[in-house]
């Protein structure tokens, strides 16, 4: 079956402004299968959630994510559990590895949200590229698709939402012979994937402009 899965969210435990739970009533809400929560440093947000999930009305697919600030820029990894993971490169990949996570660079072009750049290419062992992230720049996406191609692996496409409305704009599609956690990471390693790229309408977008300022009061850095 085909499930839609936006990969890339952030809640209340880093930067994001919408609680754990208000992320997974707002996925479900927008006909989403499958989240992964990524709070900057931590699998915190992502733990929450999933502890959540049973009560839900509908099924919903959480997987333990966390946008990890590297030496270099922002990774994301995605597990089945809590693991404790270096934030350096190469340590990062190999420690993710053993514990059946997947490695993927997160918006890998983009200079104002600390990607990776051409790092990328310096490493081996990543599990996917995020090459389009609704947050980041035409140009920025576009270098992470040309990435994604040279470098043979498959692509994702996400929201990066730090406020509900985003939730959504951008998914990826994912196919998989069951719902569940384990079947997700293994069919993106496999690439039976298609990124599905979106931006949200303009007031939405001033939404999130005016959110990124209020979080510098509210002190929610990360
Ligand atoms: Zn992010």
């Amino acid at each position: 079956m085909r499930i839609r899965a936006d990969l890339h969210i952030h809640t209340l435990v880093s930067d994001g402004k919408a609680s754990p739970v208000e992320v997974l009533y707002t996925a479900l809400d927008k006909g989403l299968d499958a989240i992964a929560i990524t709070d900057h440093n931590s699998f915190r947000g992502a733990v929450q959630a999933k502890k959540y999930i049973k009560n839900l009305p509908e099924p919903m697919v959480v997987i333990i994510g966390n946008e990890i600030r590297t030496q270099y820029g922002d990774v994301l990894v995605y597990c089945l559990d809590e693991v404790d993971i270096p934030n350096t490169l190469p340590e990062l990949i190999d420690r993710a590895h053993e514990n059946n996570c997947l490695v993927v660079p997160a918006h890998p072009f983009s200079i104002f949200r600390s990607g990776i750049g051409d790092v990328i290419y310096e490493y081996k062992g990543w599990d996917a590229i995020e090459v389009f992230n609704a947050s980041a720049s035409k140009g920025a996406n576009k270098k992470a698709v040309e990435a994604a191609k040279i470098l043979g692996l498959p692509g994702l496409a996400s929201s990066d939402a730090h406020i509900l409305e985003y939730i959504g704009v951008a998914y990826t599609i994912i196919e998989v012979n069951e719902l569940s956690d384990e079947e997700i990471l293994e069919a993106i390693r496999k690439g039976y994937v298609k990124p599905k790229p979106g931006k949200p309408p303009f007031n939405i977008v001033a939404k999130r402009f005016t959110w990124a300022i209020e979080k510098v009061f509210r002190k929610r850095t990360f």
